[in-house]
């Protein structure tokens, strides 16, 4: 495994490859998911030197902490992990609601801790904006809550460049998840510069495009979970997104390389990312996602793949 690096201007040490949990205990978003085959994908990682795991309430909910706080607790190595979570949305009623207030942000924080069975969060986002809470006082509870040792870092996702900025009025703000791939990229331009300039971490969330970048699907594919409403997978769009994977699998084929993990190289080359957090379904994803390490891109192939996604 690569070096660590510092996650912004936090004190935590990633690896360049971390773990994205959703579809560990995340019953709401994927259907039919084997609880066991979550957990050991979460044990391969860690088995395997990723040490940077991003969770949340919102998948299962509570489940995918639940799971993850179990495999932690078995593999008995709690203090060299970073553990990711993020809280702000309130099930109960017909649809999901979110509150960034304080008081209850706190109480939220608490429930975090046990589900993970820890008692501290290395890195706790506000999952979600809502409308009324002005956002420094959001971020002002997590600050606190930093200062008693119960979370190290303090992340925001989700929010518009200017609730950003609302939220990092006192600085606090160190790390900020929001959606990025090879397919969706307005981020570049709506908030890579604050980011870099205020030296907060950019983590992509859909670095894959949520499987489509990997490679392997077609025309044909048929998606029965969240992706039936993601825009990458609707009718001609979701053409238009194979062709391009094709032109990269070019790119991959001439390098020896599969085409997940040079997409993956690629965001690693980013100045305002340090990490990524790819999905998987099963342990075989997350050994075989570790291979993106192996990969050195020159500077003629990072702009030919820019420019395939430009077109
Ligand atoms: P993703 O990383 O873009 O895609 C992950 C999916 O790609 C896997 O579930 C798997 O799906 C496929 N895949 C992964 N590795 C592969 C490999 N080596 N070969 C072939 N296929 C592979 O999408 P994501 O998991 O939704 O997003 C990453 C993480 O970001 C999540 O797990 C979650 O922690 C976080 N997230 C955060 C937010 C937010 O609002 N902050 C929103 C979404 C996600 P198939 O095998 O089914 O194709």
């Amino acid at each position: 495994m690569a070096n660590q690096i510092k996650l912004g201007k936090s004190d935590l040490y990633v690896n360049p490859i971390g773990l994205g949990t959703n579809a560990v205990g995340g019953h709401n978003l994927y259907p039919n998911l084997n609880e066991e085959t979550g957990k050991d994908l979460v044990r391969s990682a860690i088995n395997n030197g990723i040490n940077f795991i991003d969770t949340a309430l919102l998948y299962g909910p509570g489940r995918s902490e639940e799971l993850v706080g179990e495999v932690v607790k078995e593999t008995g190595k709690r203090s060299e992990l970073v553990i990711a979570t993020k809280i702000a949305p309130i099930f109960g009623g017909e649809k999901m609601k979110i509150d960034n207030n304080p008081t209850f942000l706190k109480q939220e924080v608490e429930k975090s801790l046990k589900r993970l069975q820890t008692d501290y969060i290395d890195l706790m986002y506000i999952h979600y904006p809502d409308k009324v809470t002005p956002k420094d006082e959001a971020v002002g509870a997590l600050q606190e809550l930093k200062e008693q040792g119960k979370i190290r870092a303090i992340g925001v996702s989700n929010f518009t460049p200017d609730q950003l900025e609302e939220a990092n009025k006192d600085g606090y703000v160190e790390v900020f998840q929001g959606e990025y791939n090879l397919l969706s990229r307005s981020a570049e331009e709506t908030l890579f510069p604050y980011l870099i300039e205020n030296n907060i971490s950019f983590v992509p969330y859909f670095p894959l495009a949520s499987g489509l970048l990997a490679g392997k699907y077609n025309k044909n594919a048929v998606f029965e979970d969240l992706r039936k409403d993601l825009p990458y997978f609707k009718g001609d769009v979701f053409k238009q997104n194979l062709e391009k994977v094709e032109e990269v699998r070019k790119i991959a084929n001439a390098k020896g390389v599969e085409v997940a993990h040079l997409v993956l190289a690629w965001y690693l080359t980013s100045d305002a990312i340090d990490t990524i957090i790819p999905g998987a379904k099963s342990a075989e994803q997350v050994i075989n996602n570790l291979k993106t390490l192996d990969v050195q891109l020159t500077n003629e192939e990072i702009q030919e793949i820019d420019q395939i996604f430009h077109k």
